[in-house]
């Protein structure tokens, strides 16, 4: 499942899922481009000699921006992880336009933005893999996350569309659908709403990064010839 030689793109990889999928993947041997806005982590990357380029996936202008500076120095792309995601939460009656919006914005809209862009070159290559980070909530639902499990819901709906446009051209699309991962977007839960969360895992434990960068690394590696469109929980066993 080595990754010698592919030029490879992480949204997101700033901290987090995004930040474990980047480090396993570079350690694979990976040419890698990680995006984010935080400019201190963009340059933690960057002396690691790799190439970390300020991009909001919501701003359409940034994104191109991003795949011209990429095409110039590498002349293809091979995989791309839209990982940048947030979550804005609150009950329905109480959720404003705003929280709405940028949710939307961020995790369903970036990821057409960032697919739009990587999709091109893509086809004239006649191979890539793309991965998008939805969420076992798109799934199932959870109250005072309308918008987040509409924009996940949104992305699996769209990559299973986006999966077919492209399958003859040897383009994989799939969908990893996280559960509760420890980061710093679930640290704002109380230990009561965790420990209501670990009722539900069969596995009895929550996730780490790592079990996530583990399902995304086989997807877009060698090994994944014949697996697109689909969307692989991986959560413990919570959504059985
Ligand atoms: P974090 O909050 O730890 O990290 C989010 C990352 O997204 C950061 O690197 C942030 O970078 C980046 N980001 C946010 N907005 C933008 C933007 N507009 N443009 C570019 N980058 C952006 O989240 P997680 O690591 O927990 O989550 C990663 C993904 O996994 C998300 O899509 C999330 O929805 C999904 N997920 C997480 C779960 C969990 O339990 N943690 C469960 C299910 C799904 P910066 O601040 O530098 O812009």
């Amino acid at each position: 499942m080595n990754m010698l030689g592919k030029i490879v793109l992480v949204t997101g990889a700033t901290r987090g899922i995004g930040e474990a999928i980047a480090m396993r993947l570079k350690a694979e041997g990976a040419e890698l481009i990680v995006t984010g806005r935080d400019q201190e982590r963009l340059s933690a990357w960057k002396s690691q000699g790799v190439l970390g380029i300020a991009a909001d996936v919501t701003d359409v202008s940034e994104v191109e921006e991003l795949f011209t500076e990429i095409m110039t120095r590498f002349g293809r792309i091979d995989v791309v992880v839209n990982n940048a995601g947030i979550n804005k939460d609150s009950l329905l009656m109480r959720m404003g336009d705003d929280d709405w919006q940028k949710v939307i914005d961020t995790n369903l809209t970036g990821v057409f933005n960032v697919c739009r862009a990587a999709i091109r070159p893509m086809l004239k290559q006649k191979q890539g893999k793309i991965v998008n980070i939805s969420s076992v909530i798109g799934v199932i639902g959870n109250a005072g996350q309308t918008n987040y499990a509409a924009s996940k819901a949104g992305v699996i709906g769209f990559s299973k569309a986006l999966a077919k446009e492209v399958a003859s051209r040897n383009i994989l699309v799939n969908v990893v659908a996280p559960g509760y991962i420890e980061t710093d977007m679930t640290q704002a839960l109380t230990e009561e709403q965790k420990a209501a969360i670990l009722r539900l895992i069969p596995l009895g434990r929550t996730g780490e990064r790592d079990d996530v960068a583990s399902l995304v690394h086989f997807l877009v590696s060698e090994e994944n010839k014949y697996i697109t469109g689909q969307t692989i929980h991986c959560d413990g066993g919570l959504v059985i």
